[in-house]
């Protein structure tokens, strides 16, 4: 194998072999990224040799939205690949939506990762977490969870029943679609009594504890397969490079993975330029705007503030400040993979946006009303364009790609409080949180059990 762990911090770079498990550096604490020796490796000469792979769908691996590019992550052998036929999603142009947005007609594209297995992008990291999981012969394996990366966990463990499962949940706040998801593959599963940051950090050392494998982003390997969400992307635009990526931002993974995915790419002359990275916080839950954006912390060269870091992390805790947001996927306060993400804005001269509530609620009803439904996190990368689109850094020409993270039933409670027209419910659910309006609500009709009321209700609109 012509793969190794390194270490991401430049004056460390230490290796580690694939076979170790790892989700910091033993010499110096700082994440790891998967490198390969691609001079030993049959790259493919151009990114239309993947098409080929289409025509041979009764091959699990070719059928996989995520291993028919498994020469751009080669850390296994196929033998050992774990797939459920994740990542069979495509890039869709939705005129609608972009409308909402402020793009020209045609402009605007949407990567629908709702249609994975479990109904979230995570599948696409979970994959290649459970592959390696099966590599190291792993028998029980755990993630900390605001739903998603549970469900996902979940549904690998289940049908392949490669290991067990546990994972941990905080407590309140998990939307009922991906806890449901969770019991029914039958994921052992633990309320933590605290937050999501709560929870990972007692995965995290139970895992060192009991040598429990780890499956959240801090894991190497996870990234490798989110890579292949932007390989699809190219393959929709038919391999040409859009202007603009925009993703919502929690534990940054995605977007660590990305600017993984694009550096690759470019060094190994399968694109000629990189698009811009737009990754967008909730208002509520804005860390990595506020260091970016508002702090101007940079990667440079892996030489970042860590001083402004360190104080920004001090300054929450004294104020004991709670990321809350609607958006509960991307509700975090200390995202795990920060300094990955600060290196994937340098690669891809990439911007930082916040969003309130009251946003990603509108953009999803809009999302929703294009035909496309969408978890709230999810309308974070919508509402974040349009923003974009208005303050004039995105032009109404450009290629726009927003990823739509997660499907529309992961949480039906927000939506259905969002449209349903009472007044009640909409207060307690979402005026709480700051939502004043439902701009796009469409509420549904009461009617007397009548024929000749019903035609009337009917004519009226
Ligand atoms: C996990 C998740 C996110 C956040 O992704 P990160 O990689 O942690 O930044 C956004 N949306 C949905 C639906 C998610 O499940
Ligand atoms: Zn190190």
């Amino acid at each position: 194998m012509h793969a190794l762990q390194r270490c991401i911090a430049p004056l460390c770079r230490a290796t580690y072999d694939v076979s170790d498990v790892l989700t910091s550096c033993p010499d110096c604490g700082s994440l790891l990224d998967i490198d390969y020796d691609w001079d030993r490796l049959p790259v493919p000469s151009s990114m239309r040799e993947f098409e080929a792979r289409w025509s041979n769908r009764r091959n699990p691996l070719d059928l996989s939205g995520v291993w028919r590019f498994r020469d751009l992550l080669p850390f296994a052998r196929d033998e050992d690949i774990v797939t459920i036929g994740e990542g069979q999603t495509i890039l869709q142009q939705s005129i609608a939506v972009g409308g909402y947005v402020g793009m020209n007609p045609g402009a605007l594209y949407l990567q629908y990762e709702g249609l994975n297995p479990s109904g979230s992008f995570k599948d696409n990291g979970m994959t290649a977490a459970s592959t390696h999981a099966r590599m190291v012969g792993a028998k029980m394996a755990a993630c900390a969870s605001t739903g998603n990366t549970s469900a996902s966990l979940a549904i690998y463990a289940s049908t392949t029943q490669v290991f067990k499962v546990v994972v941990f949940v905080g407590s309140g706040k998990i939307a009922y679609g991906k806890l449901s998801q969770a019991l029914d593959y039958n994921a052992r599963t633990l309320q933590v009594l605290g937050d999501f940051d709560d929870a990972l950090q007692r995965v995290r050392e139970v895992s060192g504890e009991r040598g429990i494998y780890l499956c959240n982003s801090v894991n190497p390997f996870r990234l490798e397969g989110q890579k292949t969400i932007m390989y699809r992307v190219l393959e929709g635009l038919n391999w040409q490079v859009p202007d603009w990526i925009v993703v919502p931002g929690g534990n940054l993974g995605n977007s660590s993975a990305f600017g993984k995915a694009f550096a690759e790419l470019k060094s190994l002359g399968l694109i000629d330029r990189i698009p811009r990275l737009a990754v967008i916080n909730a208002a509520g839950a804005n860390t990595l705007y506020q260091l970016y954006e508002e702090r101007d912390v940079r990667w440079d060269g892996g030489m970042s503030d860590d001083d402004t870091i360190n104080t920004f992390f001090a300054e929450m805790d004294a104020s004991q400040h709670k990321a809350s947001t609607l958006a509960s996927a991307i509700e975090i306060n200390r995202p795990v993979n920060l300094k990955k993400c600060l290196r994937a804005l340098e690669t891809c001269d990439g911007v930082v946006r916040q969003v309130t509530d009251q946003e990603i609620l509108d953009a999803k009803a809009q999302v929703g009303a294009g035909g496309f439904g969408c978890e709230p996190a999810s309308a974070a990368s919508v509402a974040g364009a349009r923003l974009l689109r208005r303050e004039g850094i995105i032009a109404p020409s450009d290629r726009v790609v927003c990823i739509l993270t997660g499907h529309q039933l992961k949480d039906p409670d927000a939506t259905v409080a969002y449209h349903a027209g009472d007044r009640a419910l909409f207060d307690a659910k979402l005026g709480t949180r700051g939502v004043e309006h439902a701009t796009f609500a469409n509420s549904p009709v009461v009617v007397d059990n009548n024929l000749q009321k019903i035609i009337e209700v009917l004519e009226r609109r």
